[in-house]
Formats: structure tokens, sequence, C-alpha cells
């Protein structure tokens, strides 16, 4: 099962992303994530990521595809995955197509989460993140057990560079610019469907699981 995640940023795709690959076992592959470790790490590749992230911006598509061609190789990927913030762009869903093409391969499904812009910033300015374990909560709807601390590894948590409300902002603009075209390319590929992203997080796990015919 190869499952692409569509949305916003802050529209959920990332927990059911992870719901998704608990569910059918297979990787939860976070492009957000991996560029994230890398900067953790300070390699080479963070250190450029980082300069675009903190702004709003996209990583430019060269960067991207590089990395996530190279994850593709894991073998961990033979089953499918479920991807989470890729692809971004036009091309990078070209890339992509093409890719798999050569294997004989493609998609299986585009889930867009349909969440309205003002729901949008008002979740993300709750929204905290473990930098150790890449865990993400919210304040309200997700709680850790202990305030500000992750309940799965214990490290302290913190509102990212990226999800405060003027980044939030530019991040929309980008969205709405570069990533929302996706959703027509996916159409024309027979590949979208598109769940109520403002229901419950259980809600729009079990439409999505309906979807996949779980
Ligand atoms: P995310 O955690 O998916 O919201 O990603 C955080 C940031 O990482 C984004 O705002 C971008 O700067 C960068 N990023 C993640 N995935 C991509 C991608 N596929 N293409 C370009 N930039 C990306």
């Amino acid at each position: 099962m190869k499952i692409i995640m569509l949305g916003a940023p802050g529209a959920g795709k990332g927990t059911q992303a992870k719901k998704i690959a608990d569910q059918f076992q297979i990787p939860h592959i976070s492009t957000g994530d991996i560029f994230r470790a890398n900067i953790k790490e300070g390699t080479e590749l963070g250190r450029k990521a980082k300069e675009y992230m903190d702004q709003g911006l996209l990583v430019p598509d060269s960067l991207t595809l590089e990395l996530i061609m190279d994850r593709f190789q894991n073998p961990d990927c033979a089953n499918g995955y479920v991807l989470d913030g890729f692809p971004r762009t036009i091309p990078q869903a070209e890339a992509l197509t093409e890719a798999l093409k050569e294997q004989g391969e493609s998609i299986d499904f585009a889930i867009d989460v349909e969440v309205p812009d003002e729901n949008i910033i008002s979740r993300m300015s709750g929204r905290r993140a473990c930098l150790a374990c890449g865990a993400t909560y919210h304040i309200v709807h997700i709680p850790t057990k202990k305030e500000g601390v992750c309940d799965r590894c214990g490290e302290g948590l913190v509102l990212r560079e990226d999800d405060k409300p003027e980044t939030v902002k530019k991040r929309l603009d980008v969205y709405h610019e570069q990533t929302q075209p996706l959703i027509d390319y996916y159409a024309g590929q027979k590949k979208l469907v598109r769940v109520d992203g403002t229901q419950e997080m259980e809600e729009v796990f079990q439409a999505i699981v309906k979807i996949l015919g779980a």
C-alpha cells in the first residue's frame, strides 16, 4: 500500500499518517522529520534545509528529491509506505510518479485531509513537538501526561520555530501556491480521496480506514 497524505500544514496529516502506518505495518515517511533529524545531527543537508524551514519556505526540490529517493531504497519500503509532507510541489509529484513507473508501480491513494485556514492557525499555535523522538502533541487535543514533557521519551517539548503564528501564515501561503495544485494532479490520476479533517482525530482515522478498505 502506497499512500500520500495531502493537506495544509497543521491539518493533522502527520498524526493520521502515523496511525495508518501502525495499522498497515508500513513505514511512515515524513520529509519534515528527516530534515529535522538532519538539523539535530548538524549535517550539511540539515544546515541547508534549516535556512528555508525557519522562514516557512519549502526546501528546494533537488535536495528533497535526493533525500526521499535515498529513503525509498531502504528495505522497509518493500510493502509500501505512507508519505507525510512529500510530495509538496508538482515537480516532486512528477518525479515520484516517474520513479514508481520505472518499477511498474504507482501510488494507491492520495488522501486530502481538508481543514480551513482559520482552524489551522489556532491549532498550530497549540502544537508541541519533541525534538528528541519526533512525537507531536497538542496542548488541548493531544495533551501529554505531564505538561511540557514527552510521554514517549521524557524529553522537554517545544513550539517549533515553524509552528509560530507568523511562520504558519507564511507556510499556508506557500501551501496554497505550491502544494494545493497537487490536489488536481492526483484527482487527474484518479487517486484523490478527501476526508473532513475538522472532525475528531479518531473520526478522521475511521473515515480513512473505510476508504482504504482495512
Ligand atoms: P512538515 O513537518 O512536513 O510540516 O515540514 C516542515 C518543513 O520542512 C516545511 O515547512 C518545509 O520547509 C520542509 N519540508 C518538508 N517536506 C518538504 C518537501 N517535500 N519539500 C520541500 N520542503 C519540505
